[in-house]
């Protein structure tokens, strides 16, 4: 029997270990079919039944019904922030993205090749170490669509609760990159128009690519995208149930299953309550170590999906993340443009799995300050 480590990448990351098993189950043979998921066609019955209910449970988590299409696409978020543009920006309108951090500054810069952009709100001032104030954003009633960052996974901060429940004042749509808090907490949905995500973090293996659209955005673009290649179309993929083209089968199915674990567990709002108390955990660590620990986030922006702090000095870093690799932690180390460490805890890292880098951090202060 193989030992499970604490897996605390930022993606790929951890997936449920009853996902994996069901996958390692139905390897070699799907529902008595004699033959795996993989080798079955996209046009099939078996593969055609795994793929609906991948969208219908997206539909049921998120309870939306007829006002949204949901798409399962390929080529990551990074092909989103080209096809956002393509498909949502008229030559007559400007994009306004809200800079939270890389993921925000790539999407734009995409937008930028298409078409007019500018930032109604920026972070960049404090390595995007927080999440704009609310009441100092720039908004134009005119802009093609507001494009937001939830979760900004280098960084670890996250629009709140708050904010996207304000989003409703905004009167120009809605784009969000939920690629790394997507179904991490409950969200109200009425407020976005168009939600994308890569799997690779809180949904399952990289490969697949979740876009919920509003009909009203989709009826927006057919007027934009004249000149777009099919492919790069959203209506093109609603319009084929995305069976456009072949799917990633088998990430579709990982999908699937990593979504049904997440609705037996009691859906969003239980991810949120039990995400909460995860991230809770290391945040105390961090605010009680009398600054041995610095959480790169300022507290009303942190993120529950990504903990960044730093340690008083590189040496000790180097330490920290070498000890945790002895203990079996491993992902540990931050993003180059933030330094020091962080920890990605989606929705599949257990809150045994925190409570143990909780009791490793505390110990590793008391043994070296
Ligand atoms: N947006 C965010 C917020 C991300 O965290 C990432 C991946 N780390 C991306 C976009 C890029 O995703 P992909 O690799 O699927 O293109």
């Amino acid at each position: 029997t193989t030992r499970r480590i604490h897996n605390f990448n930022a993606g790929p990351a951890a997936l449920p270990l009853e996902v994996l098993q069901q996958a390692a189950s139905e390897l070699e043979d799907f529902n008595d079919t004699g033959m795996s998921i993989m080798e079955h066609s996209h046009r099939g019955e078996s593969y055609e039944e795994v793929h609906n209910e991948a969208i219908a449970l997206v539909k049921r988590l998120l309870d939306i019904q007829a006002d949204y299409e949901v798409l399962l696409l390929q080529g990551g978020a990074s092909l989103q922030f080209a096809m956002v543009p393509y498909n949502l920006l008229a030559p007559s309108q400007k994009a306004n993205y809200m800079m939270t951090g890389s993921w925000s500054e790539k999407a734009k810069k995409e937008a930028d090749i298409l078409g007019q952009t500018y930032s109604g709100a920026s972070t960049k001032d404090e390595n995007y170490a927080y999440i704009p104030v609310f009441d100092q954003i720039e908004t134009d009633p005119e802009d093609a669509y507001i494009h937001v960052t939830s979760n900004n996974t280098i960084y670890g901060t996250a629009w709140q609760r708050e904010d996207f429940e304000r989003m409703s004042e905004w009167s120009a749509p809605v784009v969000v990159d939920m690629s790394s808090d997507i179904f991490s907490r409950t969200l109200p949905i009425e407020n976005f128009d168009l939600i994308y995500a890569g799997a690779q973090k809180n949904l399952g293996p990289s490969g697949v690519t979740l876009v919920i659209i509003s009909k009203a955005m989709l009826e927006k673009s057919t007027s934009i995208t004249q000149n777009v290649p099919s492919i790069l179309r959203y209506n093109t993929h609603a319009d084929k149930n995305s069976l456009y083209h072949t799917p990633p089968t088998f990430a579709v199915y990982m999908l699937k299953n990593t979504l049904q674990w997440i609705e037996n567990a009691g859906g969003l709002t239980a991810m949120e309550a039990e995400n909460r108390k995860k991230a809770q955990l290391l945040y105390n660590v961090i605010d009680e170590s009398n600054g041995f620990y610095q959480g790169h986030a300022h507290p009303d922006s942190r993120s529950d999906m990504n903990v960044t702090f730093t340690l008083p000095s590189e040496a000790l870093t180097d330490r920290f993340l070498q000890e945790a690799k002895d203990l079996h932690f491993i992902g540990l180390n931050g993003h180059r443009s933030v330094g020091g460490c962080r920890a990605s805890i989606y929705n599949a890292v257990s809150y045994e799995s925190c409570k143990a880098l909780r009791d490793f951090m505390i110990s590793f202060q008391i043994n070296n300050q």
